[in-house]
C-alpha cells in the first residue's frame, strides 16, 4: 500500500515515535504524522509547535509530511486518499483501546490498521510520561531528540516563573 498515516497528540514527539515512524517508512512509500487538534485537552505545546517540532526532526524524512488535522481520522484519511492507520503498541494496555479504535475505524471507512510492536528500548516511553519527569527535574535527554529537550526545558522554566 502506497501511504499510511501516524496519528496522535504528539505532545512532545518522543523517540518511541520516531521508531515507528521510520518503521512506517520502511512500509509505505509515504507517511503522514497527523497530529490531532484536541480543543478539549490543553497540552504543553500548542499543536503548531508540536507539528513545527516535528517537521524539524523528520527534515532528513523525504517521505514523510507532518500535518495537523480535526475530526475524525477516518475523514482525514478519505480526504488525502490514505489507505492504513500505522499504530505503534507499547503494552496490552494500548492494546484494547487500540483494537477498539482499529474495529470502529474499518466499520466507518474500511481502512486498515497496521500494529507495530513498541522496540523493547522505547515501550515504557509516552509522552505524558517524559513531560511528568522532565517538571520533576528528572533526566529525559535520550528519550527525545535534542531539540525537543531544548523546547521542553524551556517551556517548562517559562511555567515555573513567568514572565
Ligand atoms: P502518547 O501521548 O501516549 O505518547 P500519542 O497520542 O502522542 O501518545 O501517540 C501516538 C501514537 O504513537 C500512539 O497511538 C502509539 O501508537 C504510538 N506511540 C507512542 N509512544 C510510543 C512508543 N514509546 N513506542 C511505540 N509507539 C508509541
Amino acid at each position: 500500500m502506497p501511504t499510511a498515516v501516524c496519528p496522535g497528540s504528539f505532545d512532545p514527539v518522543t523517540n518511541g515515535h520516531l521508531d515507528i515512524l521510520a518503521r512506517a517508512c520502511e512500509l509505505f512509500e509515504h507517511v503522514t504524522v497527523a497530529v490531532l487538534v484536541n480543543d478539549a485537552k490543553q497540552g504543553l505545546f500548542s499543536v503548531d509547535e508540536r507539528v513545527d517540532m516535528l517537521r524539524m526532526v523528520t527534515v532528513d524524512q523525504p517521505t514523510v509530511t507532518v500535518e495537523s488535522f480535526e475530526g475524525l481520522l477516518v475523514d482525514f484519511c478519505r480526504r488525502r486518499g490514505i489507505g492504513a492507520i500505522v499504530k505503534g503498541l507499547r503494552a496490552v494496555t494500548d492494546f484494547d483501546y487500540e483494537l477498539q479504535m482499529a474495529q470502529m475505524n474499518a466499520r466507518l471507512t474500511g481502512v486498515e490498521t497496521v500494529f507495530l510492536p513498541a522496540a523493547p528500548e522505547w515501550s515504557f516511553l509516552a509522552s505524558s510520561l517524559v513531560k511528568e519527569v522532565a517538571a520533576g527535574g528528572g533526566d529525559v535527554s535520550g528519550l527525545v531528540p535534542p531539540l525537543v529537550l531544548d523546547q521542553m526545558t524551556r517551556r517548562l522554566h517559562e511555567r515555573r516563573e513567568p514572565a
